[in-house]
């Protein structure tokens, strides 16, 4: 055995394989069927445990784009959706029990993988190792990386706010600025009258949630509390906690708004922003349709939902390096939901990105990662590089993406814009630096 990867998962299928591809020999530890996690009902790999949805397949989404570049890479996964497709409109959708029994049996039969069924309960020495245990990483194992990151840095419930694309917001209704003018203009704020704040309220108490799953323990929730349950506390709640304008003047009125949402950057060039404080169980639609009552968010584009929910990660930016390795530990590598991305394609893309460089670190090769210009770039960039003190998952969308030299005028052409760019980048990627050196070699044992 060259490399030593724990997780059966998406990550942990895709790591495998890529690790495979490169001409190694890869062992893979899964704890099904001797061990479940609270949401996996087989004991096939990769399955999947909510929607049976990839998302997208279209050029001009987020999602679309991070297909294609893990299709053009030569992902497991999306080798066998395209087999197993079921009709889903414009979406990739499969039937799950032939996607996780076709994943199954490529992972079983290929010559260089070894599939062995067992828990690991503490961290293996061995070196290179990647970890992709999941959002639902084993109890044993949850606590060996609490010691290894300290308790702090390694969470079990995520509490996201919404994103919303920088591009998207009314500027004339907002306006920069920091509370009590501490911090320069940090925020960008979005004032509501009382009119429009009662409108918001009435619609955020009414609106429709996502219920807790049974294995989801509700005291969890208590440190992060979504907005719609602050909101149910009382009118007022709100504009004493999240919503509070005090500190703020508006220079439009030259008076502090009734109410205000306020707005974090996310990327430098505010091509995203958070809602502060806005952690949400709403469900998505209704996410969009209240939260486009604020005036200056009417034609928000989301770039992530909200949300709050039971999952495993690790404080990535402080621990990770771009490979997917721990700084300090090359040959440790980390990769799908446990390092703090969000979604089924995107754990197996970072799956595939801690597979090659493991393989690499057998080969005394120095370690790589997709250009920046990439979504699965961006995306890696991000996690490893955001603020760790507001580090929350992250899901593939074009704000990630650096701007565009020339950007086209309209939202589709400037998202088909921004595709080509990075499936250029990624093929001259692919082509000089994975499968370059991969000539006359080995590439590809068993498939
Ligand atoms: C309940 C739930 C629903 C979700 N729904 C969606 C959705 O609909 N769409 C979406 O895009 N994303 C969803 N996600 C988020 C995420 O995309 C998926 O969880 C995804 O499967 C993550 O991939 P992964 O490889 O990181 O983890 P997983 O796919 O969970 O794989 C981890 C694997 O490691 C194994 N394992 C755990 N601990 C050990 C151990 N100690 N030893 C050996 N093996 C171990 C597990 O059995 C599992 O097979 C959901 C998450 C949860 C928790």
């Amino acid at each position: 055995m060259d490399v030593l990867v724990i997780g059966g998962g998406l990550a942990g299928c895709e790591a495998a394989w890529q690790v495979a591809r490169q001409g190694c020999r890869v062992r893979l530890l899964e704890m099904r069927p001797f061990s479940f996690t609270p949401a996996h009902k087989t004991s096939l790999l990769a399955e999947l445990v909510c929607s049976n949805s990839l998302r997208s397949k279209h050029l001009d989404t987020a999602s679309g784009l991070l297909k294609a570049e893990m299709m053009l890479w030569g992902s497991l996964l999306l080798g066998v959706a395209h087999k197993v497709e079921v009709p889903a409109g414009g979406a990739l959708a499969v039937d799950r029990m032939a996607f996780a029994r076709e994943v199954t049996k490529r992972i079983e039969s290929h010559p260089s993988i070894e599939l062995v069924r067992k828990e690991v309960k503490d961290l293996p020495h061995f070196r290179p190792l990647v970890v992709a245990t999941g959002p639902l990483t084993s109890l044993a194992l949850s606590q060996a990386l609490a010691g290894l990151f300290g308790g702090e840095h390694l969470y079990f419930y995520d509490a996201i706010s919404p994103i919303v694309m920088g591009d998207s917001i009314d500027y004339g209704r907002a306006f920069f600025a920091s509370r009590y003018g501490k911090g320069g203009e940090d925020y960008l704020n979005c004032p509501l009258t009382e009119e429009e704040y009662d409108m918001f309220y009435r619609a955020i108490v009414d609106a429709e949630r996502v219920p807790l799953r049974p294995f989801e323990d509700p005291k969890f929730f208590s440190g992060c509390m979504p907005i719609e349950e602050i909101a149910d506390l009382g009118k007022a709640s709100l504009l004493y906690g999240p919503m509070k304008p005090v500190g703020l003047r508006d220079p439009v009125t030259g008076n502090r708004p009734y109410a205000v949402v306020q707005l974090r950057r996310e990327t430098k060039e505010g091509t995203l922003w958070n809602m502060v404080g806005f952690q949400t169980r709403l469900k998505w639609p209704e996410q969009k349709r209240v939260f486009r009552l604020v005036p200056a968010l009417r034609n928000a584009e989301f770039a992530r939902f909200g949300s709050v929910h039971r999952n495993t990660y690790i404080n990535s930016p402080v621990f990770l390096s771009m490979s997917m390795a721990l700084k300090g530990d090359r040959g440790l590598f980390f990769a799908g939901q446990l390092t703090g991305v969000e979604g089924y394609m995107e754990s197996a893309a970072t799956g595939m990105l801690a597979g090659l460089n493991a393989a690499r670190y057998v080969k005394g090769d120095p370690p790589v990662v997709p250009p920046a210009t990439t979504m699965m770039g961006a995306l890696v960039r991000y996690v490893v590089s955001c603020d760790p003190a507001a580090f929350q998952p992250m899901n593939a969308n074009f704000g990630l993406l650096p701007p565009l030299t020339k950007p086209p005028k309209g939202k589709r052409d400037r998202r088909l814009a921004y595709s080509e760019r990075a499936l250029k980048d990624m093929a001259m990627w692919l082509r000089e630096v994975v499968y370059a050196p991969l000539k006359d070699s080995n590439m590809g044992r068993g498939e």
